[in-house]
């Protein structure tokens, strides 16, 4: 098994303040440094090319961001949530880069599974605009590497950030070839994501209300999630894997623990062995309880590595 990361992606700083800090990749890589991950193939990620960036987004939006790093020490606000700093356009084509050559390496059979730990993470990036912390959408970037450079004609993407990934939704809405599946607390940020909203067939969104914890969200993947992931047969599985449902996370009211993380992960890899050749890439999204993050990490990883 892979894992992709770059130092770059410790260099993108939305300020003192934000949610969505440096030490959350700090976090997530000292949770990895540990004996029991010594299995780890560790690469670092390329950049992303323009090309695979206008796969997903419009060129307005990847020239915007190319063009808005603000000088040494400078911030640029995209919204209200969503800074940049001068470290971030590298950081950003670091962590799409990151989930193409994860696509690259299981579709080669140069690994099985993959996970990148990077940062900005990508799920709220629709293909206009930057939003939710995200400046580009790395699974998505992903995902039509997949389709268009290897030809797949099914991919599934699993998102269990607790946020819904609206910018995911509305990348693929009308793609046939992709199945989007996300559970997500609602209401929360950003407000899309309800259950009536199918796509072309391809969209399943599950939704938690506040206060719910470990069995609705199994239940919500057991009984609507997973069964409708299996039906769609993916021939690549790709994970949007935000560890912000944990109940010590600040910014969500679920009450997830670090074994329900365990969980999941243990049946997108069956999910994996039994239609994608165990073929499954993961990449960070969110997930802001320092402590969390590193225990759902090892959860998480620890459980792609069986
Ligand atoms: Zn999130």
């Amino acid at each position: 098994m892979r894992l992709y990361t770059h130092p770059a992606c410790l260099q993108h700083d939305p300020g003192p303040d934000h949610a969505e800090r440096p030490a959350r990749l700090r976090a997530v890589l000292q949770a990895l440094d540990h004996d029991r991950y010594a299995a780890l193939d560790r690469i670092e990620a390329p950049r992303a090319t323009r090309e695979q960036l206008l796969q997903v987004h419009s060129t307005a939006h990847v020239d915007h961001i190319l063009a808005s790093a603000p000088p040494e020490g400078g911030t640029y606000r995209l919204d209200e949530d969503t800074v940049m700093s001068s470290g971030s356009v590298e950081a950003a084509l670091r962590a799409a880069g990151a989930t193409v050559a994860a696509v690259d390496a299981v579709l080669s059979g140069a690994a099985l599974r993959a996970f990148c730990a990077v940062r900005p993470p990508g799920h709220h990036a629709t293909r206009e605009q930057a939003m939710g912390f995200c400046l580009f959408n790395n699974i998505a970037v992903a995902a039509m590497h997949a389709l268009g450079t290897h030809g797949l004609k099914r991919v599934a993407i699993a998102d269990f950030d607790v946020h819904h990934g609206n910018g995911t939704q509305d990348i693929f809405e009308r793609e046939p070839r992709v199945l989007f599946v996300s559970s997500h607390q609602s209401p929360l940020y950003p407000d899309s994501g309800r259950e009536d909203e199918h796509g072309v067939g391809n969209i399943v969104n599950g939704t938690l209300s506040p206060g719910a914890g470990s069995h609705e969200f199994r239940e919500l993947w057991d009984s609507v999630l997973l069964p409708r992931l299996h039906a769609f047969k993916p021939q690549l599985v790709l994970v949007s894997a935000g560890f912000d449902a944990h109940r010590n996370d600040p910014l969500s009211d679920i009450r997830l623990g670090q074994e329900d993380y365990a969980w999941i992960t243990e049946r997108l890899v069956a999910l994996a062995s039994t239609h994608a050749g165990g073929r499954l890439v993961s990449t960070l999204e969110g997930g802001y309880d320092l402590v969390a993050l590193s225990a759902c990490t090892n959860a998480h990883v620890s459980a792609l590595m069986v």
